[in-house]
């Protein structure tokens, strides 16, 4: 993805309320700054923040933190929080490399990944978000019930994660091709930034939901 930096980013983000910036004293913690026992879902690259507000708006019963790395891009967000804060969402500006040292094991019941940048170089597969060394990093902070969704245009990386989701031994909840058509996945779905521009030019949206092995969803 090419960046544009703007000017007065970092101190936006830096003083912003909205922002947790001391994430790794956080680890276990995380129900006592939303001051409840609801569950955790975490956006990882979550651009500009169109799905996870969204999300958490029709969602006040569930706790969400969205994960961007770079300033330029969590500001938009920031703008849109101060128009209209919601109680129930906070962001990280930080690289989710280092996902297990903000979250405790068990934290985080959900995982969305949209549209995450596709690395397309044989050498940089380890930097693609669905990778296997991703994986293991989702799978340490997820809890008993926890799962991944994933949604992508990108034919190949949506067949490289397909093939992560094996090789790491994780279950495959759902699979989709076709999200838009398809009435079961595609229920109640919220469309991100790239998904509103792909879906637009024709494209159709690729999506999987995923589980840990040994993980046991309760509606199975
Ligand atoms: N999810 C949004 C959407 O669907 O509209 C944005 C998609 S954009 C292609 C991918 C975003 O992921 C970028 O904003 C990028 O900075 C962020 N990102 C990529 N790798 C990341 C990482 N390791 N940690 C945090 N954010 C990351």
């Amino acid at each position: 993805m090419r960046l544009k930096h703007i000017k007065g980013a970092e101190e936006a983000v830096a003083s912003s309320p909205f922002v947790i910036h001391d994430a790794k004293t956080r680890s276990g913690t995380w129900r006592q700054l939303f001051g409840n026992e609801t569950p955790i879902h975490i956006e990882i690259g979550m651009g500009k923040g169109r799905f996870l507000m969204e999300l958490a708006a029709l969602n006040p019963q569930i706790s969400y933190i969205g994960i961007e790395r770079y300033s330029s891009v969590l500001l938009r967000a920031l703008q849109k929080m101060e128009e209209a804060p919601l109680p129930n969402l906070y962001f990280l500006c930080e690289d989710a490399a280092e996902l297990a040292e903000f979250f405790a094991p068990g934290e985080i019941s959900r995982i969305y990944l949209n549209f995450s940048d596709p690395w397309p170089k044989a050498r940089h597969a380890r930097r693609r978000l669905t990778s296997v060394n991703y994986l293991e990093r989702y799978g340490a902070v997820l809890s008993r019930d926890g799962q991944l969704e994933f949604k992508t245009d990108n034919e190949a990386l949506f067949d490289f994660s397909l093939e992560s989701v094996e090789e790491a031994g994780w279950r495959l909840l759902g699979c989709t091709r076709d999200l838009h058509q398809d009435p079961q996945m595609g229920q109640g779905n919220i469309m991100t930034e790239y998904e509103e521009k792909f879906s637009s030019r024709g494209n159709p949206i690729f999506k999987l939901a995923a589980a840990p092995a040994g993980i046991s969803l309760a509606r199975e």
